[in-house]
């Protein structure tokens, strides 16, 4: 039974932020289905003991001298659906308000917070059977293969094969040169070949040039962060791992998003009962204090109302929207200019625009199984949750050409037989524009009820991912150096 041990900063249902936490809890337990002994560490936060989650305290507790002070940790198990989540507790890192800051901010010592996770990690479970394979997560977690490398790790862990995946590449981990020294590593760790970086310390470099492999959330992903529109700088890096650079899209869990199922719905549906989704449309419309026009379609946008979104975009062209007879809900948060901005757009279209500002996981559903399309015009994308989520519940997907959003929209004029949404290719409010306007042409003169059907009926679930994830899985293994450490052995 191959084993392996994660390391994330997040894990639904005990800490979510975004995409990281879903991936992060619902992947091990996909790989454990298939027989795999899955553990899974991440930091014992106070939000998670203030849920009422109280993980079993192993009577492992060890200390570790991190950042110049000894500190005491304690570790937490639980099971879920057969994996073994492990919560590192240690009281001044973990034990705060916020997961990675305040108001979506970021602590001064999350350099320190998160390198001291990955060392207290491998030290609970040095105690363990040696893992086949550790699978580490984001900035946060891409330290592992360099402690093994260079740090303080038992002998036989040094030949363990390791994965990082990078979830956004937006999202370095780069810190000032002067937080080196409490990592705990050798000087000649602070190199371009491993932490260096145009002089700040970039903890995701090391772990993409010391990993064995690195995988990203998507293959169109995988192959855009090597140029330099979206390779934020470590487009070079990135690059030279050539065949060592996978991507794999994430799959969402076909049981959590279920428009059968779903309690928040008034009225569940499935592909064959297209009227009781139709009549949980109209109370939706009710809900939103949009006009009853049974005739006019509905557009929704579900996400963070930021640049990286396109939310700007959109809120460019809502008012020709209108003009034209469309209407148009809105949920989310994010830029202060951006939320204002949908703010006046309701106001100054009553019964044609809807807008929530905030985080309402009841409400997305319902607007994902009440509008006839979603709209995600982002800039990048690294995977994309919200166009799979929206197929799953009938409602047809506008998308900009990227990342993976490449992978998982075909564009239905190009293909009407085997299409399942609109897709648009140039940076600007007009492009985006012609596909809506594609779109409501296709909402009064297409078969939307076959549409509809088929992509409610596709398989974006896990269970793809996850087989995935297990041929990487077993081909690191087999190619794992045995015996020299991975120092003298890594091509990377
Ligand atoms: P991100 O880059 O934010 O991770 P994704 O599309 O991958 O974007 O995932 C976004 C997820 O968060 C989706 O499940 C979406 O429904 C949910 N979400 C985003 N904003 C909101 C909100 N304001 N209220 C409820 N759910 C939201």
């Amino acid at each position: 039974m191959l084993s392996v041990l994660m390391i994330a900063a997040e894990a639904a249902p005990y800490a979510k932020v975004g995409g990281l936490g879903d991936v992060a809890g619902t992947l091990p337990k996909r790989l454990a289905e298939r027989g795999l002994k899955v553990s899974v560490y991440l930091p014992y936060y106070s939000q998670i003991r203030e849920s009422g989650r109280e993980p079993e305290m192993m009577d492992r507790h060890f200390t570790l001298r991190h950042a110049g002070k000894a500190r005491r940790v304690r570790v937490g198990r639980e099971v879920s659906d057969g994996v073994d989540f492990f919560f590192i507790e240690e009281a001044t890192y973990f034990r705060r308000d916020g997961i990675y800051g305040p108001h979506g901010g970021d602590f001064p010592d999350n350099a320190q917070r998160y390198s001291f996770l990955v060392r207290a990690a491998l030290a609970a479970a040095a105690s363990d059977r040696l893992p086949d394979l550790i699978h580490c997560h984001d900035w946060h977690g891409a330290l592992a293969p360099v402690y093994l490398s260079y740090g303080d790790a038992a002998p036989g862990w040094r030949s363990v094969p390791t994965i990082l995946t990078i979830h956004n590449l937006a999202h370095q981990g780069v810190f000032d040169a002067g937080i080196f020294p409490d990592l705990g590593l050798p000087a000649r760790a602070y190199a371009p070949d491993c932490l260096e970086h145009f002089g700040s310390v970039n903890f995701l470099k090391a772990g993409i040039l010391k990993a064995d492999y690195v995988t990203t959330v998507s293959p169109t992903y995988a192959r855009e962060i090597t140029g330099p529109e979206l390779g934020f700088g470590l487009d070079g890096v990135l690059a030279a791992r050539g065949g060592r650079l996978v991507g794999i899209a994430n799959g969402i869990d076909y049981e959590t998003w279920n428009p059968r199922t779903d309690l928040s719905l008034p009225v569940p549906f499935d592909g064959d009962q297209l009227e009781a989704r139709e009549r949980g449309k109209n109370l939706l419309r009710e809900e939103l204090r949009l006009d009853p026009q049974r005739r006019s379609p509905l557009f929704t946008f579900v996400g963070r109302l930021v640049h990286q979104k396109g939310a700007d975009l959109l809120a460019g062209i809502i008012p020709g929207m209108v003009d034209n007879g469309l209407q148009i809900s809105v949920l989310g948060s994010g830029q202060r200019e951006i939320e204002d901005r949908f703010r006046m757009l309701a106001g100054s279209h009553p019964g044609r625009v809807s807008v929530t500002i905030g985080f309402d996981e009841p409400l997305s559903r319902r607007l994902y199984a009440g509008s006839d399309f979603f709209v995600m015009p982002s800039r990048f994308e690294p995977c994309g949750l919200g166009q799979m989520i929206a197929m799953r519940y009938g409602c047809l997907p506008v998308v900009r050409r990227t990342g993976g959003l490449v992978d998982t929209v075909f564009d239905l004029s190009a293909d009407p037989e085997g299409g399942n949404g609109f897709v648009f290719d140039g940076p600007g409010e007009i492009d985006l524009r012609e596909a809506v306007t594609r779109a409501a042409r296709f909402f009064r003169t297409g078969d939307r009820e076959a549409v509809i059907k088929r992509i409610m009926a596709l398989d974006n679930s896990w269970r793809h991912a996850a087989g995935l994830y297990l041929d990487l899985y077993r081909k690191s293994v087999r190619a794992a150096p045995e015996g020299p450490s991975k120092e003298d052995t890594d091509d990377g």
